[in-house]
Order: structure tokens, then sequence, then C-alpha cells
């Protein structure tokens, strides 16, 4: 990295194939220059939620579906997720819906059921520093959405990519996901410094995660458009039918219509840029 480079490193765009809804084989790519939008629920609830909320999203614009079934909560007494029993439900989904999925995996232990049933790996803000769980992702060629710890630097965001890339997987996505700060009024403070500094300095597909990032609906919107004007790849938020209901994160779902506005806005942003969205 040569933070006096002013020419900008071409990003590696990180590819992956599935099927279709007809049975097609598509591949799908991160970082080639298109806004990809990813979505779904913080939790994945019951096979009825996913394929609700999937259905929705896709309906909406988005073509990469989001969907926890291990959620590292705070307090061991917030809902945990459904955990092995929910691999099914992904299965099951990503076939009728035809979309590729990303979901969390917070242990090594984990990668045998995951491998099969994920596009994506998402690696947690609370598991940024695993190391270990890192290098086993290494081992795999899945692609790697590595959310920053609430507490890192960019540099040791990128020193925990390279875990991942040192084992042999090139498949890594940065997610900014907001960092802890003094400032209590939103759950975390969204920095956008660290997308346009790792479109500057690095080859990663960068990812904004406006919902973790703010933490509020109402603000949700305006920072998914700053996150694609400051040249994010993909912005990845989370949806669900009732937020009052949902068991994990409900005070910053949005709701199918806010959702719908937040495609509809954040391509106005991408095309006045000059570039392309995803469709699906
Ligand atoms: C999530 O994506 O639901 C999540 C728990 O994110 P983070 O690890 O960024 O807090
Ligand atoms: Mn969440």
């Amino acid at each position: 990295m040569n933070s006096k480079n002013t020419t900008r490193p071409v990003t590696r765009p990180v590819q992956m194939t599935f099927t279709d809804s007809k049975g097609v084989a598509r591949t799908h790519v991160i970082g080639s220059g298109n806004l990809t939008i990813m979505a779904g629920p913080c939790s994945i609830e019951s096979k009825e939620h996913l394929l609700e909320v999937g259905t929705e999203v896709k309906k909406a614009g988005a073509t990469f579906l989001r969907g926890g079934i291990y959620k590292m909560r705070t307090s061991p007494d917030a809902f945990q997720g459904l955990g092995l029993n929910a691999l099914s439900f992904i299965k099951d989904v990503k076939r009728d819906l035809g979309m590729p999925i990303v979901s969390e995996i917070t242990d090594p232990r984990q990668l045998g059921d995951f491998v099969e049933a994920v596009d994506m790996f998402q690696v947690g803000s609370r598991n940024m520093y695993n190391y270990e769980l890192l290098k086993e992702l290494g081992q795999t060629q899945t692609p790697v959405l590595l959310k920053r710890a609430f507490a890192a630097t960019v540099d040791e965001w990128i020193k925990a990519a390279d875990y991942v890339i040192k084992g042999g997987n090139e498949n890594v996505l940065l997610c900014e996901r907001g960092i802890r700060t003094f400032e209590p009024t939103t759950r975390n403070t969204l920095d956008l410094n660290s997308v346009a500094y790792l479109k500057a300095h690095t080859s990663f597909p960068v990812v904004v995660d406006p919902s973790h990032g703010t933490g509020r609906p109402e603000l949700i919107l305006p920072m998914s458009l700053a996150g694609v004007a400051a040249g994010a790849d993909a912005i990845i938020v989370e949806v669900h039918p009732r937020p009052k209901e949902a068991l994990s994160d409900g005070h910053q779902a949005l709701t199918y219509p806010q959702f719908q506005t937040i495609v509809e806005q954040v391509t106005k942003v991408a095309h006045a840029l000059g570039r392309q969205v995803e469709t699906p």
C-alpha cells in the first residue's frame, strides 16, 4: 500500500456462481463497477420469514440476500439465532428465489455445514480479531464479508483480511459497519472516510452497512446515498416485515416501503456517477 500513490488501484472483483430461479447458473460479481444491493433480516426467524423478506427485497431490487442464524449478541439472554437447524431454510429459500445469500459464521466448527449452504461468509464485527476463524476461511474459496470491528483501525482491519488471503482465499470484501465513538445519538458512527480510503489505496471491494452504522431507520437512506457516493461497491441493509416484532435489531430494521425508497434513491446516485445497479 502506497499512500502517496495518486492512481487508484483496480478493485479485485469477487465472483460467485449461483443457480437462479429458472435453474440457470449465473455469475454474480461485486466490485466490477456496478452497485450491488444486499438486504434481508438481521436474524432468520423461520423459513416463511426468510422467504417473505427475500421475495419482497428481490421485488424491490436486491440481488443478494442476508440473514443470520448465529447471532453474536451482547447479552447471553438475547435471541442467539436459530443455529444449524435453519441451514435448511437457507438452502430452500435460495433455491426458490434464485438468490445468493450471506450469513454470519461465528466458529470454525460450523464451517463444514455452512460451506455448502451460503454463497458468502459474514464475519461479524465481534469476530474480526478471531484469527483462527479467519485462517479457516482462508482454506475455502467462498467469499468472505469481513466486517470492521467496532474499535478497529483501518490498518488492523486490512491485516485481518490478510489472514484470509494468506490462507489462499483472495475473495475478501471489507464491510464498514460503523465504529464506536463518543457520540451516543447513533448506535455507531459510520466511518465513510474508511470507504473512500479503501477505494483509494486498496483493491478490496467495499460494502457499506448503514443499518448497524447508524442504528436508526431514518438515517439509513441518507447514509446509503453517502456510502455509494463515497465509492462503495455494495450496500447491505436490514429489512423486516414488522420491525417492532423482530427477534434482533428491530429498532433499525427497514420496512418494505422504506427499502424500496432506498433502492430508488441509490440508483439515482449510482447513475449520476456513471455506475449501473445490478438488477435481479
Ligand atoms: C449483523 O450483521 O446482524 C451484525 C451482527 O453485524 P455486526 O457484526 O456488524 O454488528
Ligand atoms: Mn443486525
